[in-house]
């Protein structure tokens, strides 16, 4: 999707700090940190939100996904001090990037609930 910001840096057309990467999924920095490590876990394939995710996708790109999230907590020194994932659905879940994603946060006490 040309619009879309996430296919954009998956493409080389905008720039990103990659941190992981496979057929299926990249991951990259958070221009715009929320914690220590903020990364973003992202299927190459443009899939608009989790509700648009079909059944190939959960075998292909879902599990990628949690793979990458382990092995990215073991990269960045999560693992002892524990993090959090998040998606972000639709609207109300303050969505702003109609790219499924997935955020890992970690490095600090996160707080609950979330605002
Ligand atoms: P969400 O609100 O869940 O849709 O999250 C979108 C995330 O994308 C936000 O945390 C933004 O800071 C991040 N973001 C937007 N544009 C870029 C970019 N060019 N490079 C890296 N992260 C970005
Ligand atoms: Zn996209």
């Amino acid at each position: 999707m040309s619009d879309c910001v996430f296919c954009n840096i998956i493409e080389g057309k905008i720039p990103s700090v990659p941190v992981y990467e496979n057929e299926h999924i990249i991951a990259f920095k958070d221009i715009n940190p929320q914690a220590p490590t903020h990364l973003l876990i992202v299927p190459r394939k443009h899939i608009p939100t989790t509700m648009d995710i079909v059944e190939g996708d959960m075998k292909d790109i879902i599990p990628e996904i949690f793979a990458a999230v382990k092995h990215l907590a073991g990269q960045f020194n999560l693992e002892q001090g524990g993090f959090r994932v998040v998606n972000n659905c639709g609207k109300d879940g303050g969505q702003t990037v109609d790219h499924l994603h997935f955020h890992l946060l970690g490095g600090r006490q996160l707080t609950w609930p979330p605002g």
